[in-house]
């Protein structure tokens, strides 16, 4: 951990990003990797975005249990997120020494192979006003409108499996991205229906607080804005973030600030892992930010390798129902990019939520699971059960595109393999798995 002792004489801890090009070094020292193995972690930074930083190599990763490691394996590259063809042909070009452009147009043309941006996100989402559609904005549910500031699109360390990772791989045509604050307010105003926004990216907290606070302050005075939510791992990546980064108290006063206006502020906290809650600093910053009014709502996908399995996330329910953190959704892994080697297929995802939704109280059952966020919109696995003598799958829509459909239980044939709403076909005779839902 890298800290001085300016000011106070109390050490405070320098966010310090590591790239592809400290990879090499640092899975010699500390993961003792050989060459080989080295270049097949270069190979798959070549194509999905690698970053982190000295306190999630420090404090998070059991360097002697890697690769197994469950936070090595979300956050550093693993062989068999490409296909064997890909990751020879890319290993090739790194031990030729290829030039970073025959390195990019490879990586590329591997990248549009791997449906990019699912589910509609780039163009069926986006809104429009007075016939101009507003880039960096997405309105998919009548009630919630997201916002991608600019500034905020990156992360202080990425997920492997990130499905928003062509924000990162600084391919501007994929990018999703605005900076205009009147057009999102112009666009609130046309639209009262709209009564949460949600600042995402990337990660909201990656900005400096006055930027921030250029995009949360117009919206304290729309009345028909109920609450703001900011999307964001830096609890678990950096919570010096909030803790005693040079702007963590005004931060944490804007966050007061929107409590005051009369609305929520929710950090919409991706939490993966109990251990991300191990660390003093952690605690603390989860102590910070609640003492602002602001509440936290944790959510996160299921990762296979990462926390496949039922004790970790009620291990982590219940450490964050002490904390005061909501527990919120649990998500299956989305239809993009590393997905065939993360997937764990819906049936298992069902078993694992129930066996730890099994052994929490009632206070962290506010968590909803597993969702998939899919193109119709958010799709809940209620369970596996049992009709007329047809095993099927029971689901529900949380959040629609159409809201009639929200709420709407139904039914899909059971399926061990099954990984994605588009994998599921009608049961019991339907013709459709529910009428109005368009899956694909
Ligand atoms: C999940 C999600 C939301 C928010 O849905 P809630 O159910 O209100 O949490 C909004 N927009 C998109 C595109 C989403 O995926």
């Amino acid at each position: 951990m890298s800290t001085d002792t300016t000011n106070t004489g109390a050490p405070r801890a320098r966010y310090r990003a590591m790239h592809a090009r400290h990879l090499d070094q640092v899975l010699a020292d500390r993961a003792g990797f050989d060459e080989a193995e080295r270049r097949r972690s270069a190979a798959v930074a070549a194509v999905f975005p690698f970053r982190t930083n000295q306190y999630v190599v420090d404090e998070l990763i059991d360097w002697s249990a890697v690769p197994e490691d469950p936070m090595y394996r979300l956050v550093f590259p693993q062989p068999g997120m490409l296909s064997p063809a890909d990751l020879e042909r890319m290993e090739q070009l790194i031990a030729e020494g290829a030039d970073d452009t025959r390195v990019r147009m490879a990586a590329n043309e591997i990248r549009w192979r791997l449906n990019p941006h699912p589910s509609g996100q780039t163009d069926e989402n986006a809104p429009a006003l007075d016939g101009v559609t507003l880039p960096g904005l997405q309105h998919k549910y009548a009630e919630t409108m997201l916002v991608f500031p600019k500034q905020g699109q990156t992360c202080h360390a990425y997920c492997a499996y990130c499905f928003r990772w062509p924000q990162f791989i600084g391919e501007p045509e994929l990018k999703i991205a605005t900076d205009d604050v009147a057009a999102m307010t112009a666009y609130l105003a046309a639209h009262p229906e709209i009564t949460s926004v949600l600042i995402t990216g990337g990660d909201a907290l990656i900005m400096n607080t006055a930027v921030l606070r250029r995009y949360i302050e117009p919206l304290l005075s729309i009345d028909s804005v109920e609450s703001v939510r900011l999307g964001t791992k830096a609890l678990s990546y950096w919570p010096y973030r909030v803790l005693s980064d040079p702007d963590s108290d005004d931060l944490l006063r804007l966050f007061a600030q929107v409590v005051t206006a009369g609305k929520q502020l929710a950090l919409m906290a991706h939490y993966s892992h109990p251990v991300e809650l191990s660390t003093d600093a952690s605690r603390q910053a989860v102590a910070r930010v609640n003492s602002t009014g602001a509440v936290i709502r944790a959510q996160a996908p299921l990762i296979r390798g990462v926390n496949d399995n039922a004790m970790a996330w009620a291990q982590m329910w219940r450490d964050l129902t002490r904390l005061s953190v909501v527990p919120y959704y649990m998500f299956v892994e989305r239809d993009t990019g590393p997905q065939g080697y993360f997937a764990v297929p819906l049936a298992r995802c069902w078993e694992i939520f129930r066996d730890a939704y099994a052994e929490v109280s009632g206070l962290a059952r506010t968590v909803r699971g597993p969702v998939m966020s899919a193109h119709p919109g958010k799709v809940c696995v209620d369970g596996v059960t049992e009709i007329a003598g047809e095993k099927v799958f029971a689901l529900r829509m949380l959040q629609a595109r159409n809201p009639d459909l929200v709420g709407r239980p139904f039914f899909a044939n059971y399926d061990p393999d099954a990984i994605w709403l588009t994998d599921l076909k009608p049961a019991l005779g339907q013709a459709t798995l529910l009428p109005g839902m368009e899956v694909s």
